[in-house]
């Protein structure tokens, strides 16, 4: 029997991800107006219920690359993380967008998006599949 990965609920209150929304939101620079930028990466756990995270290079002002999650010995990806860092009073949207919306589905992971207004998520509830096939996306 393959075990569920965690959900969203629950990888959102692990003090690991909590700590990489924090430096990813820092990162993001969200007081530069001309240096705003998408930060985020990639949530990993194990069968033992360890969580660890890999971040992403650094994205533009409405993108990040999150195509090529890193392998991890012994890790399955599950779930991404990235910043909509652009405030609602300069014309930003915080909340997950259409594409954010067809990635998450698509990939088989949730995807929290980390905004001035709280933390979303897009997409499945959990991995699909629980900790089976790649490391990678699972879909
Ligand atoms: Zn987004």
């Amino acid at each position: 029997m393959i075990s569920e990965a965690p959900t969203a609920a629950e990888l959102q209150e692990h003090p690991v991800v909590q700590a990489a929304f924090a430096t990813a939101w820092a990162d993001s620079l969200v007081d530069q107006p001309g240096m705003r930028h998408e930060e985020g990466g990639f949530i990993y756990a194990n069968l033992g219920g360890e969580v660890t995270v890999r971040r992403a290079s650094p994205g533009g002002c409405l993108f990040l690359d999150l195509s090529a999650p890193p392998d991890v010995a012994g890790y399955f990806l599950v779930a991404t993380y990235h910043t909509h860092p652009i405030p609602t009073a300069d014309g930003g949207e915080p909340e997950p967008s259409a594409d954010d919306w067809k990635w998450a589905d698509d990939s088989g992971v949730p995807w929290f998006v980390v905004t001035e207004i709280g933390v979303f998520v897009a997409g499945p509830n959990r991995r699909v599949g629980g900790f089976g096939g790649p490391g990678g996306y699972p879909q």
